[in-house]
């Protein structure tokens, strides 16, 4: 218990450990770092700091299991059984996993349960996916048979995030395991706990050993010696955009397989003919979910003029109804911030924001919570384009509404910011709602609906939201080599050089 008397998950390990070749390490040069409570920002638990030393082990580890174990020549239907059975212990495991999840980052419990159905669903989704998968064969009659030949790559690099850690890890597990290659992979530092629960899982499931290997440790260490190891060909990063950049320019010398999912700053464009209720109980959720610590959050809400003070009125009483609580009560929909540092960083763009626009609701701390990263659910309306609010990513439950005459300029301010990941457009013309969805600069747009994802549908951004695009099929084509296998069938077409007269 603490100042705020909330729980503490029990049998909480000692500390958080590496996992290499089948077993919990600690660092090799000794080195930890310390996690936060974030109701608290006291330290609960130490950490290992993974170094390069570390790195190389896992990799060593990776590299041997693919190179002799027997992951990468199994059936796919027996990889895909394998894949099941962590599918049933993550879904068996939930309302542990949810609790560790929310008690390490902060999110509401009952989101960390939804979070922690969605991994266990991104097994199972790739389990059947390798099953279900063909080839393509392309015939040229009488001549050619054309064929694709899918190969695992290697060790795959996989660098997460903290916010919905597990979920987010088990977005590159699956596919990347599914696939054939084997892992090392390096979780966010301000939120290690739920990763741990991984090596009991695979393992459990029958996984070899070696298959996945797990490096904890901060960024700019673990993560840069993973990002700039030889052995590694691939690297799989969900992050910020500077980040993603850093990596980029890491990764080119060896000239690596990246996949980039970036921030954002996404605009939700409400018309006039939208259907009022759901537009604004959708984007409520799209924005204060998950703390607002959301990629996909519809951060910038532009809405018609004509009913934009409607709008900006009942969105505000809403917003102010929005229970913050701490992250494991049930009730609670927005819960704690992750850490202190991210505290800040959102508090500060809160104080930014009381400049460039008009503050209907939050704006600090919520009643109650003098201690603790609690942020009160805060809206700012007559955003102009040009103000940070609207500009930058915040990552917190803070968002901003501007008003828009056309639809031009609605599209106008929709892509006048360097990202695009996601777009929300409401409206019940069926013309503009397509013609504005193909002209919108967004890597995923949704039409009258909240984020809602099909596994199946490609996951990514443009511009500085991401590189690359992972869903369905398309992570697989990133996890593999797809070489072509060319038959002759016919005459050897074959130009002679050098012809003896
Ligand atoms: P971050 O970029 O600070 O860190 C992400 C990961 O990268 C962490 O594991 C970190 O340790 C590691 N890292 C940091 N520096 C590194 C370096 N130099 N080399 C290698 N690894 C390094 O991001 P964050 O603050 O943990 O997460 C929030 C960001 O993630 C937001 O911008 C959010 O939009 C984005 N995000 C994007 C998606 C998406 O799918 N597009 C999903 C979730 C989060």
């Amino acid at each position: 218990m603490n100042d705020y008397q909330t729980p503490v998950p029990a049998d909480l390990p000692e500390r958080i450990q590496h996992y290499i070749d089948g077993e919990s390490v600690d660092s090799a040069e000794g080195g930890t770092f310390e996690v936060l409570n974030p109701v608290t920002n006291e330290t609960y638990i130490h950490a290992a700091a993974g170094t390069k030393a570390d790195v190389d082990r896992a990799v060593a580890a990776a590299r041997r299991a693919f190179e002799t174990g027997p992951w990468r020549e199994m059936l796919p239907r027996e990889r895909s059984r394998v894949l099941h059975r962590i599918a049933d212990l993550v879904e068996d495991r939930g309302d542990r996993l949810a609790e560790l999840e929310s008690f390490d980052s902060g999110l509401p419990i009952t989101q960390a349960l939804g979070q922690a159905r969605r991994a266990a669903e991104n097994f199972r989704f790739f389990a059947d996916l390798i099953v279900a998968q063909a080839d393509d064969v392309y015939k040229v009659p009488g001549r050619q048979v054309n064929y694709v030949s899918r190969k695992p790559i290697g060790v795959a690099g996989l660098i997460t995030p903290w916010n919905t850690p597990f979920m987010l890890e088990s977005w590159k597990l699956a596919p990347a395991l599914a696939a054939g290659n084997s892992v090392v992979l390096k979780p966010a530092e301000f939120t290690p706990l739920s990763a741990s629960l991984w090596a009991g899982i695979f393992a459990e499931a029958g996984l070899p050993t070696g298959v996945f290997n797990l490096v904890n440790g901060l960024g700019e260490q673990a993560g840069d010696a993973l990002v700039k190891h030889p052995e590694v060909p691939l690297i799989s990063f969900t992050g910020e955009s500077s980040t993603g950049q850093t990596i980029f320019a890491n990764a080119a010398p060896a000239l690596k397989g990246l996949s980039m999912e970036l921030g954002g700053k996404s605009p939700a464009v409400v018309f006039a003919d939208a259907d009022l209720e759901a537009a604004i109980n959708a984007t409520v959720f799209g924005v204060f979910s998950l703390n607002g610590e959301r990629c996909t959050a519809g951060s910038r809400i532009l809405v018609e003029r004509s009913i934009y003070d409607e709008f900006v009125e009942r969105y505000a009483a809403q917003a102010k109804r929005v229970k913050v609580g701490f992250p494991h009560e049930r009730e609670t929909e927005v819960g704690a911030l992750v850490h202190p540092e991210h505290f800040e960083k959102v508090m500060s763009y809160i104080e930014i924001g009381k400049g460039e626009g008009r503050l209907v609701a939050g704006g600090g701390r919520p009643e109650g919570f003098p201690t603790g990263n609690f942020v009160a659910p805060t809206v700012f309306a007559d955003v102009p384009s040009e103000a940070r609010i609207f500009q930058e990513e915040i990552f917190g439950p803070v968002v901003a509404i501007t008003p828009f005459d056309s639809e031009e300029e609605a599209l106008e301010l929709a892509n006048d910011t360097k990202y695009g990941l996601a777009a929300y457009i409401w409206t019940n013309d069926l013309k503009r709602s397509h013609n504005f969805a193909q002209s919108v600069q967004a890597g995923m747009v949704w039409l009258n609906s909240n984020n809602v994802r099909d596994l199946r549908t490609p996951f990514g951004g443009v511009k500085a939201s991401g590189l690359g695009h992972e869903g369905g099929y398309r992570s697989l084509d990133f996890y593999t080599d797809q070489q072509a296998v060319h038959i002759n069938l016919g005459e050897v077409h074959n130009p002679v050089f050098g012809k003896a007269d």
